[in-house]
């Protein structure tokens, strides 16, 4: 890693269902440091929270940290960032968890501001920091994984909304009469456009992987080798995205929309039915100029957009 001590540096955490990882980001968006400790997900609230201190020490023993001015945490979600809270759909021991209490009573933190964010929205700030949606002013940042999870930037900033959940894409409903979803609605976009939804598609319609593997990346490799089942669950996948995303262009009137997360990856197999649905639902010729791109930003994403989010301090 980088030896220089640049005077002024944010330090970032994005604590996730399997890591937690800390970082020393320098004002350019450079990560300069990196740790990273196993999230006990299963474990007791104290344990979680001992976890997190292991990456605050780890991270305030570097010589840079002296240079840190803010820290910022993206966090999976839910979170509320009008009461500072989490609570991690994957980590149960965490409901309504101050964490952004919990960091700034840190001995190294103490007086430094401490802001929170969603992981999501964490992506979309590095993306538009340091990434693809740089260039643009309205954007929709979206993270296709197991999950679905978004964030916007309007007029050149990032929209949070009260509770640090706007732009929660996945959770919009673009089957009328689709099925139940954990959430609690029904016919959401992560039931259909998530790489869980892609191998479930998959399997569904009677797809057989050649391995035993059913995982989504195991349908992509199917696809590419032209299986038609495999191909139609990207193809199904691909529409439930650019109809939210068609949905978003119409309703802020977006720039780009940048697409990253491990399905994602699968690049054209997702991006060539993509655009060709968008084509056919963002019929307006406001929305239809809305381009879409692949997000710029790999693994160092999170902790990047914790760092974008401690610039707002
Ligand atoms: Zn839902």
């Amino acid at each position: 890693m980088n030896v220089r001590t640049p005077e002024s540096l944010l330090a970032a955490i994005d604590l996730g269902g399997t890591k937690i990882a800390g970082g020393l980001v320098d004002s350019e968006g450079v990560l300069l440091h990196r740790v990273q400790v196993p999230t006990p997900a299963r474990g007791t609230e104290k344990e979680m929270t001992a976890a997190v201190t292991a990456v605050l020490d780890l991270l305030a023993g570097h010589p840079g940290w002296a240079a840190v001015r803010a820290v910022g945490i993206g966090s999976a979600g839910p979170v509320d960032i009008e009461a500072g809270t989490v609570s991690p759909v994957n980590i149960p021991s965490w409901r309504a968890f101050p964490l952004r209490a919990e960091v700034a009573a840190h001995p190294a933190v103490a007086g430094l501001p401490v802001v929170l964010g969603g992981d999501a929205v964490a992506m979309t700030a590095a993306e538009h920091w340091r990434g693809a949606a740089r260039p643009y002013r309205d954007v929709l940042c979206l993270v296709v994984s197991t999950g679905v999870g978004a964030g916007l930037v309007i007029g050149g900033q990032l929209h949070t909304g009260r509770t640090g959940n706007a732009g929660h894409l996945g959770h919009i409903t673009v089957d009328f009469e689709g099925r139940p979803c954990p959430c609690g609605s029904r016919g959401c976009l992560e039931g259909l456009a998530s790489g869980t939804a892609i191998a479930r598609t998959a399997a569904e319609s009677g797809w057989r992987s050649p391995d035993g593997d059913t995982s989504a990346n195991a349908v992509a490799a199917s696809a590419r080798s032209g299986d038609p089942l495999a191909l139609a669950a990207f193809d199904a996948a691909a529409r439930a995205l650019a109809a939210g995303i068609a949905a978003t262009a119409t309703l802020v009137d977006l720039d780009a929309a940048v697409i990253g997360g491990g399905v994602a990856q699968a690049g054209d197999l997702l991006f060539a039915p993509l655009r060709r649905h968008f084509a056919g639902y963002a019929a307006l010729p406001f929305a239809a100029r809305t381009v879409l791109l692949p997000a710029e930003l790999g693994t160092d994403a999170g902790l990047i957009g914790a760092a974008a989010l401690a610039r707002t301090a």
